[in-house]
């Protein structure tokens, strides 16, 4: 059982930690691996080394959280299927989830071959504040034929799908309402003028975040 989180974690923040543990519990996964995405070097004004200093500190909350930097280790563009099929070579035979947010899946067809994602792993979906189920008709059959929405009370097996891929798996739980980007927009808005402390990151990613004087000037 592999389970598998991406993100930019631009940083990480609560709103994450919240996932990965709400997936861990629902799911009973021993791990949950939190896979920092790579960006192209000139899209990304704060260096990859900060991004997983921060997301260590993060997963540092949690004994299930593991900091994944197999992305950023590849040369070349790392893509979510590559991510994939090397881990299903790995393991042929074990489920592997990949966890995404509500407003992943919505624009889960701009991914690059999407279509091949299914054939390699389960979808885990969370839902996202202020993000509704308003999928497109081939999403919306997608979830139709491969959704699966464990009742409440479900745990460990009763939440995972048959099979080592191609479900997906809806979780209903209610998500924080935080977002990487506002945080990126507080700490801009508030550079220059007496430091606040920073919300919704831990006290240790909020701590690196002034050391660093991360986010002061451009994204
Ligand atoms: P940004 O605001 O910069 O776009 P983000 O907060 O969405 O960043 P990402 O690192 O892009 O963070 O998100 C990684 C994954 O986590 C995505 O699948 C996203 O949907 C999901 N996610 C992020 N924050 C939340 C949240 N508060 N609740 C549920 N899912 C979330």
């Amino acid at each position: 059982m592999i389970a598998l989180y991406g993100g930019t974690f631009n940083p990480v923040h609560v709103g994450h930690l919240h996932v990965a543990a709400t997936v861990a519990d629902r799911l009973q996964l021993p791990e949950i691996r939190l896979v920092l995405s790579a960006r192209p070097p000139h899209r990304d004004p704060v260096p990859v080394g900060h991004r997983l200093q921060m997301l260590e500190l993060g997963c540092a909350e949690d004994d299930r959280f593991v900091a994944d930097d197999r992305e950023v280790q590849r040369r070349k563009a790392s893509y979510t299927v590559d991510t994939l099929i090397n881990e299903r070579r790995r393991h042929p035979y074990s489920a592997i989830y990949w966890v995404i947010g509500m407003d992943s899946l919505l624009t889960l067809r701009s991914w690059y071959q999407w279509w091949r994602l299914l054939d390699l792993a389960h979808l885990v979906v969370v839902r996202r504040p202020g993000y509704r189920l308003q999928l497109d008709p081939v999403l919306r059959g997608l979830v139709q034929h491969r959704g699966f929405v464990p009742p409440p009370w479900a745990r460990g097996s009763d939440c995972r799908p048959r099979g080592v891929a191609g479900s997906i798996v809806m979780l209903e739980e209610p998500m924080l309402a935080v977002s990487a980007s506002s945080i990126r927009q507080d700490l801009r808005s508030c550079s220059g003028s007496v430091r606040q402390p920073v919300r919704d990151v831990t006290p240790a990613v909020a701590d690196y975040i002034a050391q660093h004087e991360l986010y002061r000037s451009t994204d």
